[in-house]
């Protein structure tokens, strides 16, 4: 078999509120790039990708001349082709990678009428579990409801989507308002939802003093780990000797170079595998062997994923026997999705793995169709730019956060 062709259609879907996070906003929806791989069999596999609220088409295009010809059967030489690692240095092409990656195994899974996950040794089970992801959230712009700022809003919305969904472990993204207020939140959080799991994630932008501080003060919660407390390797070990809560992290170990070093010393307890920043499926199956060799735990991280990633995140989540907590999701966050059938149920907390050939999943081309056309009329936005701070430029550690007491909206296109 042969790829013909290469497809790359960008597509934004609108999300139930912009969600705030400590580098910026997802300023209410997602921009997310479909990729469609053609084969010479008439197969076509679906991959996609994210980056940061911008289209990925025109370096997908750039893409075709490397793989026009090439067996999407040949998926480890694929790697070399594509994101070769000192070729890389120049044009570094890995969340591009994965997604070829999963329309070459979406094809090969049409071709031999099998799931991915029988491909990649087999599920283990049939349905991954999911945290809720509790995001502080500027009001929806045309609604103005889905506003979470306060605690009491933090906390209803956390009740409605354990209600909805039957989460019982919740994940708070923080790193927007100053540390002690954030404390707060997550305390409440714990009390309204006694009995279930939470997990922290300021992403990187305390300082250690900070991490520290907070870590002790969450020794009463039922933890599953603290995420992502300081930026790098030295800085997470700092705290992970003074706190003692497994340490999990999306940010720095997101490669094979440095899952050795978090191996040969350790800093963290919990690698979260992300299915486009390791470059595929497949690598991160690799890294959750790994894993499995030193007694680490992991789990699946989110990266703002429609239905073709989730198809990805759950065929990992089948097949990992290491799989140590509840995945992570941005999906509850939309509110529609680009493939067949609408968007992939919940149920108790957790999502089936599709069982259809390939990924199991299908593009709905109407839906497509609409989303490119909303892409066109509202065009990209900054992932890493908060609409109400036009001056603010986060850094790390960071001591510039917003404030909770500020309820304006901010005026976004939607
Ligand atoms: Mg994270």
């Amino acid at each position: 078999m042969k790829i013909t062709d290469i497809r790359a259609t960008t597509v934004t879907v609108p999300i139930e509120a912009p969600l705030r996070h400590a580098n910026g906003c997802h300023w209410g929806r997602f921009v997310r790039t479909i990729v469609e791989v053609e084969t010479d069999e008439g197969l076509v596999g679906l991959g996609e990708m994210g980056g940061g609220g911008e289209s990925a088409e025109a370096a997908f295009r750039a893409l075709k001349t490397y793989l026009v010809g090439h067996d999407p059967a040949r998926l480890e030489e694929l790697r070399f082709l594509i994101s070769n690692p000192t070729a890389s240095l120049y044009n570094n092409r890995m969340l591009m990678l994965a997604a070829i990656e999963f329309a070459c195994l979406d094809v090969l899974g049409q071709k031999w009428g099998v799931s991915v996950s029988e491909i990649l040794g087999g599920r283990l089970r049939e349905r991954v579990p999911f945290a809720s992801y509790l995001f502080f959230r500027y009001p929806n712009p045309q609604t103005g409801k889905g506003e979470v700022r306060t605690i009491e809003q933090l906390v209803e919305s956390a009740q409605s989507l354990k209600e909805s969904y039957g989460f019982t472990s919740h994940k708070l993204k923080g790193g927007v308002f100053p540390p002690k207020y954030e404390l707060e939140c997550y305390q409440a959080l714990a009390a309204a939802l006694e009995g279930d799991r939470f997990r922290f994630d300021p992403n990187v932008v305390w300082s250690t003093e900070t991490a520290i501080w907070f870590g002790h003060e969450i020794r009463n919660i039922r933890n599953d780990y603290l995420e992502d407390p300081v930026f790098g390797l030295n800085g997470m070990r700092h705290v992970r000797e003074k706190v003692r809560m497994p340490l999990a992290t999306n940010t720095v170990v997101i490669n094979f170079e440095q899952l050795a070093a978090n191996v040969l010393n350790q800093a963290v307890d919990v690698v979260l595998l992300d299915t486009t920043f390791w470059g595929g499926i497949r690598a991160c199956i690799k890294a959750a062997a790994v894993c499995e060799t030193f007694q680490l735990d992991v789990a699946v991280h989110s990266s703002g994923e429609l239905g073709i990633q989730l198809a990805t995140m759950l065929h990992l989540g089948a097949v990992i026997p290491n799989l140590s907590f509840a995945a992570d999701a941005h999906y509850h966050h939309l509110t529609d999705d680009i493939i067949e059938g609408g968007k992939l149920k919940y149920e108790q907390g957790a999502i089936a793995v599709p069982s259809g050939p390939g990924l199991g999943v299908k593009l709905d081309h109407d839906k497509v169709g609409a989303y490119r056309d909303l892409y066109r009329r509202l065009g990209s936005y900054a992932y890493d730019r908060d609409p109400l701070r036009p001056g603010w430029t986060p850094v790390i550690p960071n001591d510039r956060w917003a404030d909770p007491r500020d309820a304006r909206a901010p005026k976004i296109p939607y």
